[in-house]
């Protein structure tokens, strides 16, 4: 594996490197298109300044994905909010992509709503479902001693199928940063292009958990010497994910081995198994 690097950091010299032919689409591979600005990770997400392609996706296409960008919000929607992280055009975070919570910047600073049950709720003009009746949450408590209040609970991920699409979509859009545009229209690129565009093909990710800063990090992609396929490396809010371009998954199956192995906490392969 090369030895990742900081985008953020690298901001200076990739303009240097983004010097490239242009080229078709990198998903449909039109010829000629009005080109539009992709955010390879969504601005809503804290997409670092200057992580974007700006002439290799049509805007048909870029619409298009609308509906995998909201899958990834989706997920870490609760990560955003709570480290504000700022939407498009520094706009104030919000939370409203789950059904029992929902969460709003005030003038009076953030302000939580989760409805514990077991009745509906409502916050902002807007009917919240108990937690127990939704998959948003689990395990929440509430508790209050001494003036002091504590609420726990645990956020599912990682079980919305779009999501693991969309992580591909992140990925693909990292290969063709660092490798160029030329790169998407290689045979090998062909599957995970058609997972991501069509839903078809099965890809699964490892996810590993454990770090304690909320950081976005994308290494440029990797190819292990028995195969063609690339991989694509990234940290996304403190979540490792690794995404294996291999039809075949056999990087998948290689970690999967390696983490069981080596009785790694914390990690798993998504979609997970039902
Ligand atoms: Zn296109």
């Amino acid at each position: 594996m090369e030895s990742p690097v900081n985008v953020a950091e690298e901001m200076t010299a990739s303009s240097q490197r983004r010097c490239f032919d242009s080229a078709p689409c990198i998903w449909c591979g039109a010829a000629t298109f009005d080109p539009s600005l992709e955010h390879i990770l969504p601005e809503a997400l804290g997409c670092p300044p200057g992580f974007v392609l700006s002439n290799d996706v049509c805007a048909k296409c870029n619409n298009g994905f609308g509906h995998l960008d909201r899958a990834l919000l989706r997920q870490f929607e609760l990560i955003t909010f709570l480290g504000n992280v700022p939407r498009k055009r520094g706009k104030a975070p919000s939370l409203d992509s789950w059904s029992s919570i929902l969460g709003r910047y005030t003038e009076a600073g953030p302000e939580l709503h989760i409805n514990g049950g077991p009745g509906p709720a409502e916050a902002f003009g807007k009917r919240l479902k108990p937690a127990q009746a939704t998959k948003d949450l689990e395990n929440l408590s509430f508790k209050a001693t001494d003036g002091f209040a504590t609420v726990k609970f645990s956020q599912r991920f990682g079980d919305d199928p779009k999501f693991v699409r969309a992580l591909y979509k992140v990925a693909f859009g990292v290969a063709v940063y660092w490798l160029g545009p030329a790169v998407a229209s290689t045979p090998e690129m062909a599957a995970v292009k058609k997972f991501v565009r069509k839903g078809r093909g099965e890809f699964s990710a490892v996810l590993i958990a454990g770090s304690r800063r909320h950081d976005h990090h994308f290494e440029p992609p990797y190819r292990e010497e028995d195969t063609a396929y690339l991989a694509v490396g990234m940290r996304i809010f403190g979540i490792d994910f690794v995404t294996d371009f291999d039809p075949g998954q056999r990087l998948t199956a290689k970690m999967e081995t390696l983490l069981t192995a080596q009785r790694h906490q914390n990690w798993t392969i998504l979609p997970p198994c039902r």
